[in-house]
């Protein structure tokens, strides 16, 4: 298949770039460069022997999507391409709309025009909101807390209302848990601009001495030992789940509009991922519990049976395999 990845340089559309090229699809980045640097195309181009295309552009600039999409013959489009920071989606909302919602409507429209109609997105465990039991399952009531789940939200109903209106759209809503780690290869990975809002990142610039200490945020759940759970996996697994989307939509099941959950199904702490990242580095990660961050739940995690039913996609890599990761990255990430 020709593969269009909106949002293609970033963490994860990068990972997933290096996935479906060596499934043997042909991979077109199309990215705005808002949230990623052109050198991750060079470095997934080392990964795989070859250089992928890169088109710099907007999703909101439909003459060049649908260009993009014309002439590279596109089958099928991943769309990475969105803004991920909570605390600013509060801040600023319309830019949020704009970019997530307004972008999509843009891309969905490119799309229609050019007869691609095979679309896999990247949602959120936010859409569900405070969980109201675990493990949370696809069937779990959506609801939104913030700006940017309410973007995710709404592009997800109007996924799912273009399904309805008209049979031949095929579309995967993939709800991703926590995405942490990295490229085996050490060569890509997350590279947050200025201090990380995500627990990996954070502990492993602690590791390296850029950061004093990691902030605990709550040490009073109700949880094992009191910080919070979630349901962290490898960005690698992730990658795979977007090619068994893609494959599962090919198929004649794929008709329609699906969720499915990227999850791994376990639930691991904070403090166990501060020591899990201390086995892997054999750095210290000193670390303070502070006041609960506000808005987060104490607990979240996957069931992703649907996933490993429908879609014959499950987790492979587990907590150590992440941190490890991360860390040969993180020490990559130092010689930049
Ligand atoms: P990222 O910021 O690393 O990647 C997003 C990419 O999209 C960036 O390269 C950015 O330059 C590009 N982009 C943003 N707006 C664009 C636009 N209007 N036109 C073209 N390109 C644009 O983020 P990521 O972590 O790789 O996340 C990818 C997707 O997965 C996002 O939609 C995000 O909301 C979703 N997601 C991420 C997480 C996570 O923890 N990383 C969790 C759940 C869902
Ligand atoms: N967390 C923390 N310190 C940090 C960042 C995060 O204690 O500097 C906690 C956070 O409260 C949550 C977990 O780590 O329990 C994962 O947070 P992250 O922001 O990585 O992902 P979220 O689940 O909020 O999307």
């Amino acid at each position: 298949m020709n593969i269009l990845l909106t949002g293609g340089s970033g963490y994860i559309g990068s990972h997933a770039a290096v996935a479906l090229a060596q499934a043997g699809h042909k991979v077109v980045l199309y990215d705005n460069l808002s949230n990623s640097q052109l050198d991750v195309v060079s470095r997934v181009g080392r990964i795989l022997g070859y250089p992928l295309v890169l088109i710099e552009g907007d999703v909101r600039a439909p003459d060049l999507l649908g260009q993009a999409l014309r002439e590279h013959s596109i089958d099928a489009v991943v769309h990475f391409a969105g803004l991920k920071a909570v605390g600013e989606s509060v801040a600023q909302p319309l830019t949020y709309y704009d970019n997530n919602v307004t972008g999509t409507q843009c891309l969905l429209r490119a799309m229609h025009r050019c007869g691609v109609r095979t679309l896999v997105f990247s949602s959120s465990a936010t859409v569900y909101g405070e969980p109201r039991y675990l493990p949370l399952d696809e069937r779990h009531p959506t609801s939104a807390v913030n700006p940017y789940g309410r973007s995710k939200l709404h592009i997800e109903e109007m996924l799912s209302d273009l399904a309805l209106s008209d049979a031949s759209w095929r579309i995967a809503c993939l709800r991703y848990f926590n995405p942490v780690g990295a490229h085996e290869s050490g060569l890509i990975g997350e590279d947050p601009n200025g201090i990380p809002n995500n627990l990996m990142p954070y502990i492993a610039q602690v590791a390296t001495g850029r950061r004093d200490r990691v902030s605990v945020f709550g040490g009073d759940y109700e949880t094992p030992d009191g910080t919070g759970v979630r349901d962290y996996i490898h960005v690698t697994d992730l990658a795979h789940g977007h090619l068994a989307a893609l494959n599962f939509l090919a198929s004649a099941s794929g008709v329609g509009w699906h969720a499915f959950n990227l999850g791994t199904g376990k639930g691991h702490s904070v403090l166990e991922v501060i020591q899990a990242f201390e086995r892997a580095s054999g750095m210290k990660v000193p670390y303070e519990i502070v006041a609960r961050r506000a808005g987060d739940v104490a607990s979240s995690y996957a069931s992703s049976d649907k996933a490993r039913h429908m879609l014959g996609w499950q987790a492979k890599l587990g907590l150590d395999e992440m941190c490890a990761s991360a860390w040969r990255w993180q020490r990559y990430c130092a010689q930049l």
